[in-house]
This record gives structure tokens, C-alpha cells and sequence, in this order.
């Protein structure tokens, strides 16, 4: 049986075997080479299309992304602008990979100020890994973001080496009140010594910039009034604050090698003494002492003759001022600080007027090496961050009262809303 096919096929063949051309038409003699080129050239031609299509995705975003921006816009700016950095640098993720927004590290950012900074870093976007060994933090700082894909918390103390892949690295981990600092200063002068080493040698194998939280303690029992960021300070070397004090001019000396020595990108904040929302009740400093007391009936205890002053700024004022200088292209250092001065007898009685009129006084003796007077000049901060405090004591003290309020006789709901509703 003939099949259908074959009849077909036979139906088609030449009658004739001369090979006979089609008559060629004007426009076909042009087309013919590249007809030939197409039909026999066909892999090298779709290399070629792969080749230019992976130059146009990878050229053209990263050309238009990465421009660099004029110094004002990048202060005013909160999104990062530097071109080391392996994660910005456009178009180097591999296919299939999403690109991802920027990854912050905040090592002890379930403490007090940490935990206000990463509410910030999540606010706008960033991705935040908290680091912390909850020696004086607390996981109900930032369990608020619990359930958020783009927070992670590690138990972790910075003493030990740490892994991570990180766009910058905000560098807080240290118990920053007298009380915790004094508890096992040895374990604060590690924290502050290899912690500090650990952290930088981690932002150096990641290109990360490293942002350390230094303290006016540097400044020691100072001499010179206000402080100026050149001036090196009046610390006692072996004394009992030296732990705290010595410890973070350590870190600050750290971080400069790390800068002039292996390239690092470093900023150093010299913070004073702040106060807010979420500070530990029973921490020892003096805004949270004299709040939880005049909010418990309890007299305030004033060391020494109250005469001492200090400088006191609200937590966000402080926010805003460590990401304005991560942002910018100053290294520092720069004093972070209300230069509102008061003395501990003034402090006690903005408590009475904020809380009880009633509250008593109770004199203490003092501390060893207690600082006499701090304030900070704050004019490098004015001048090239563009930052200065906006919260003065009077407006600041009844958000951390609300606070303390509520922490202490109970309602965290509330609580939650007058931490938020603060910012
Ligand atoms: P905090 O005690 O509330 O926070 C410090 C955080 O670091 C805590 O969560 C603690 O558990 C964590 N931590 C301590 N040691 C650690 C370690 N070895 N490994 C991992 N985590 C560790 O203090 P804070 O007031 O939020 O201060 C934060 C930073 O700011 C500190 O570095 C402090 O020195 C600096 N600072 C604060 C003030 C201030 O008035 N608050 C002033 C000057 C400097
Ligand atoms: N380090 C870390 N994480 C890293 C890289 C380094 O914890 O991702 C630690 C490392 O364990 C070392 C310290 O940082 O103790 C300093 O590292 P660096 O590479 O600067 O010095 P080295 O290891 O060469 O002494
Ligand atoms: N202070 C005080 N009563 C207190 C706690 C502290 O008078 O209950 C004083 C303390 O002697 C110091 C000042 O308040 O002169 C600030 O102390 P704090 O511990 O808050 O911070 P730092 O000494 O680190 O500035």
C-alpha cells in the first residue's frame, strides 16, 4: 500500500534534473549574503545578541544609579553614597539574585539608644542585623520588629569573632552607664578593646563603613570648657572609670589605624549624656534615677553638692545626628550633644516641675573621678553635618516620663504609642 505521504513527496520532486534557479528578483541578490550569513552563522549571531544584552543591563543601570551627588544633597540625603561599597556598586549581582536595599549591622542595638536607631533604619527602608548579648539590653527594645523580613536579632557578644555580610556597621555594643560599666570593668574594657577590633576587621573584609559611638568621657574631668573635638582630654588612666573612659579612646584610636592603615571608612560620634524613652529604669544614670524616684515617691539622690553639670539631649535629637554623620563624608570626630547645660540641682528641679513639685532632695556622697563640668561645643557638628539638637530638657523629660510611667505601674500598649508618637 502507497502511503498518502509518499504520493505527496513524489508529487513535489523535479521533473527535470537540471538544476534550474529561481529566476532572482532585484532585491534578493542583496539579501542573500546576509540570508546565507543568518542560516549558517546562527550560534555565533546569538552569542553576539547575549553578549550586547548583558552589556546593556549591566552598563546602563549602573551608569545612571551611581552618580556622584554634590556634598549638600548628599548631608540632606539619607540613602548612602559611596562607591566602594560591593552591595552599590550596580549591576554586580549575579542573574537570577535580587538586588537587595542596604544591610545595616547595629552592634548593641537592643539597648537604648540602638533600639531608637534601628526603629529609624527600618523606617527608611534598610535592612537591620542587631547584635547584642543583652547584658544591659533588652529583647523587648526592638520586639517590635519581630515578624519583619527585614530585621534579624543575633545573641552575640562582640568580644567573639562575627561573620556577616553588611553595607555599614553602626558600632554601639558597650554598657554605657556608670553602674554597668563599673560591674566587671574588665569584661567593659574588652568589650570596648576587641569588640571595637573585632567589629572593624569585619567591616574591613566586607568594605563596610564603621560608625564607633564614642563618648565625651574621653574628655575625662575636663580642663578645657566647652569641649572642643581637638582638645585630647583630662583622663585618669587607672581610675575607676578608666574601664569606660580609656576603653573607648582605645576604640577611637582603633578605628583611626583602621582608617589610615587598611582603608576602612570610619566616622566616630562623641555622644553626651543622653536621656528618652526606653532607658533602663534602674540603670544608675541621673535622668533615669531622678524620674523613676519622683515617679515613685522616693527622693532624688544628688551626689556630691549638685553642682556638677552636664549636658543632657533627647535620643532622637542623637538619631538623627550618628545617621547624618554615617551619611556624610566626614570621619569626625564630632561631639553629638545638647549644649544645654545644667547643674544636677537644676536637673532635680525640671524633674519637680515635670513630674511632682513636691519631690525631695537627698545628698549622696559622690563618685570617684566624677567630672566636674560638660558641655559640648557643637559647631563642626552645625558646620558640616548640618545637624544641631532640636528637643530641649523641658520638651524631652515628659516623653521619657509618659514612658517611665507606664513601664513602671504597667500598660506597655500605651507605652509603645508614647515611644513612637515621640519622633
Ligand atoms: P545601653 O547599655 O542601653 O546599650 C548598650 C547595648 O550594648 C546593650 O544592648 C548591651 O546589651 C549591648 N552590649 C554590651 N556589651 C556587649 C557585648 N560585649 N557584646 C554585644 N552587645 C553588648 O547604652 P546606650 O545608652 O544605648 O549606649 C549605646 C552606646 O552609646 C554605647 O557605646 C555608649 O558608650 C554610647 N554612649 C551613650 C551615651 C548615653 O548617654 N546614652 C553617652 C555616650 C556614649
Ligand atoms: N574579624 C571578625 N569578622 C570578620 C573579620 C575579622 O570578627 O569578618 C575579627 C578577626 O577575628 C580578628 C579581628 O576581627 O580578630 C581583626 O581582623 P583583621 O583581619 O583586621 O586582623 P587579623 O585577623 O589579621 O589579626
Ligand atoms: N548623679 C546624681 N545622682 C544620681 C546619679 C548621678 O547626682 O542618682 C550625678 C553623677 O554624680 C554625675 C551626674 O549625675 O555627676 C551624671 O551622672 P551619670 O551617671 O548620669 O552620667 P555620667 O557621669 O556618665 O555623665
Amino acid at each position: 500500500m502507497t502511503s498518502e505521504l509518499t504520493y505527496r513527496r513524489h508529487e513535489h520532486q523535479p521533473t527535470s534534473n537540471i538544476y534550474s534557479p529561481k529566476p532572482s528578483k532585484p532585491w534578493s541578490i542583496t539579501i542573500r549574503p546576509i540570508r546565507y550569513i543568518l542560516h549558517e552563522q546562527r550560534l555565533i549571531f546569538t552569542l553576539i545578541g547575549i553578549v550586547l544584552a548583558t552589556f546593556f543591563f549591566i552598563l546602563i543601570p549602573s551608569s545612571t544609579t551611581n552618580k556622584p551627588m554634590s556634598r549638600p544633597t548628599q548631608l540632606l540625603n539619607p540613602r548612602p553614597v559611596f562607591n566602594t561599597n560591593r552591595y552599590n556598586s550596580g549591576g554586580k549581582i549575579p542573574l537570577g539574585l535580587k538586588r537587595k536595599g542596604l544591610r545595616v549591622l547595629v552592634t548593641g542595638g537592643a539597648g537604648f539608644v540602638g533600639s531608637h536607631l534601628v526603629d529609624r533604619l527600618i523606617e527608611r527602608g534598610d535592612s537591620v542585623i542587631v547584635v547584642d548579648n543583652f547584658f544591659t539590653g533588652n529583647k523587648e527594645n526592638v520586639m517590635h520588629h519581630f515578624g519583619n523580613a527585614g530585621f534579624e536579632l543575633i545573641r552575640h557578644d562582640v568580644v567573639e569573632p562575627l561573620l556577616l555580610e553588611v553595607d555599614q556597621i553602626y558600632h554601639l555594643a558597650c554598657p554605657a552607664s556608670p553602674v554597668h560599666y563599673k560591674f566587671n570593668p574588665v569584661k567593659t574594657i574588652k568589650t570596648n578593646v576587641v569588640g571595637t577590633l573585632n567589629m572593624l576587621g569585619l567591616a574591613k573584609r566586607v568594605g563596610a563603613r564603621f560608625l564607633l559611638t564614642s563618648t565625651s568621657e574621653v574628655y575625662g574631668d575636663p580642663l578645657q570648657h566647652p569641649q572642643v573635638e581637638t582638645y585630647w582630654g583630662n583622663v585618669n588612666p587607672i581610675g575607676v572609670r578608666s574601664c569606660y573612659d580609656e576603653g573607648k579612646r582605645t576604640a577611637e584610636t582603633l578605628t583611626m589605624d583602621y582608617h589610615r592603615g587598611a582603608g576602612v571608612e570610619v566616622r566616630i560620634a562623641r555622644i553626651f549624656n543622653t536621656y528618652g524613652p526606653r532607658m533602663c529604669i534602674d540603670d544608675g544614670r541621673v535622668v533615669s534615677n531622678f524620674v523613676a524616684q519622683a515617679l515613685r515617691k522616693e527622693p532624688m539622690t544628688v551626689y556630691g553638692d549638685g553642682k556638677q553639670t552636664r549636658s543632657f539631649q533627647y535620643v532622637s535629637d542623637l538619631v538623627v545626628g550618628l545617621m547624618r554623620l554615617m551619611e556624610g563624608e566626614y570621619v569626625g570626630p564630632f561631639n553629638l550633644g545638647n549644649p544645654g547645660e545644667f547643674t544636677m540641682l537644676e536637673l532635680a528641679q525640671v524633674v519637680q516641675e515635670t513630674i511632682d513639685p513636691n519631690a525631695k532632695i537627698e545628698f549622696r556622697p559622690n563618685t570617684e573621678d566624677d567630672p566636674h563640668k560638660r558641655k559640648p561645643d557643637i559647631t563642626k557638628a552645625k558646620d558640616l553635618l548640618g545637624w544641631e539638637p532640636k528637643v530641649e530638657l523641658r520638651k524631652g523629660l515628659p516623653m521619657m516620663v509618659s514612658d517611665f510611667r507606664q513601664r513602671i505601674f504597667g500598660d506597655h500598649k500605651d507605652n509603645d504609642a508614647a515611644i513612637s508618637s515621640s519622633f
